[in-house]
């Protein structure tokens, strides 16, 4: 859908990383795996559509998998992903792995601030959570947390919304990120880069809100700024345009509720009105309008 904001162009996330950091020992567990079920590289690659080749540089860690790849490749084995994957996951601290992301995209300050970030977040108390929201669509799920939280009224309270779900929401002082959500020992947390306009803190963190409530699976997401979108996305394995989609899919229906923005446009059919009503940018309320078939 190219109705929704481009701007969180990249994203990485944990078990990209693992797959391109680890691809050596990513293809050893294929290589065991298939072995074990008697398989030839080109009976795995002619299950799985793929050439011989592939599975080749597979094996052989001279390609990193995409996940995509990954979860085929462990459903056509029978075997789990996780049991594909190197088991530093569990060893290495939210801090480290965060400062690990940094250094692939960016030898600046930015690993520094990501693990202080963590550092700080990870002696917060623990937030009790109201509401559970069980993930379903993006639309149904945004619309589920503003159901339960009784959200009538503009504009959408979306720090009180994330905090209800036992989420902490910290500003940071970022180079190039957006925003992130991580999954702590003490709870899942995001930042938010407080040096960004309100109104796009505001859509960063429903984004980064849809990356936990819709279970993206990973221990954390970093969203990168414009600067740093590039490098971190293209080829590398870390990005995924379909989490991206969802989450962003997710903040425009809890900033911007389809039944709210209808009542409101039969009243105020102008975009910048509506935007100051709802606290998003006009960039976000026109492209809403757009989407809902409104202008
Ligand atoms: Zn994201």
């Amino acid at each position: 859908m190219a109705t929704i904001p481009r701007r969180y162009g990249c994203c990485l996330s944990l078990e990209r990383l693992m797959l391109s950091e680890h691809s050596v020992g990513v293809g050893q567990r294929i290589r065991a795996a298939r072995e074990a079920r008697g398989w030839s590289q080109g009976a795995l690659a002619s299950r799985l559509g793929r050439t011989q080749t592939a599975v080749s540089y597979w094996e052989s860690g001279n390609r990193a998998l995409a996940l995509d790849d990954l979860i085929a490749v462990a459903e056509v084995l029978g075997v789990s992903t996780a049991s594909l994957l190197p088991d530093s996951r569990s060893q290495r601290s939210a801090p480290a792995l965060l400062r690990a992301v940094a250094e692939r995209v960016d030898a600046g300050q930015l690993a520094d601030e990501l693990e202080e970030f963590a550092l700080k977040a990870q002696v917060e108390p623990r937030l009790q959570t109201k509401w559970n929201i069980e993930p379903a669509s993006p639309r149904d799920t945004a619309e589920a947390l503003l159901a339960i939280a009784g959200i009538n009224d503009t504009p959408v309270p979306v720090v009180e919304l994330a905090t209800g779900c036992g989420i902490r929401v910290l500003p940071w002082s970022f180079d190039n990120v957006d925003g992130l959500v991580v999954d702590l020992d003490n709870g899942p947390t995001i930042a938010y880069n407080r040096s960004q306009p309100h109104t796009r803190q505001r859509f960063t963190i429903a984004h980064e809100l849809g990356h936990h409530l819709l279970r993206h699976t990973d221990r954390f997401y970093v969203d990168f700024g414009n600067e740093l979108a590039p490098l971190a996305a293209g080829d590398h394995p870390g990005y995924d345009w379909r989490a991206e989609r969802s989450a962003n899919e997710f903040a425009a229906n809890i900033l911007m509720p389809s039944p709210m923005i209808r009542q409101s446009f039969g009243q105020t059919p102008d975009v910048r009105a509506l935007a100051k009503r709802f606290d998003v940018s006009s960039a976000a309320m026109s492209i809403r309008l757009t989407a809902l078939r409104l202008k």
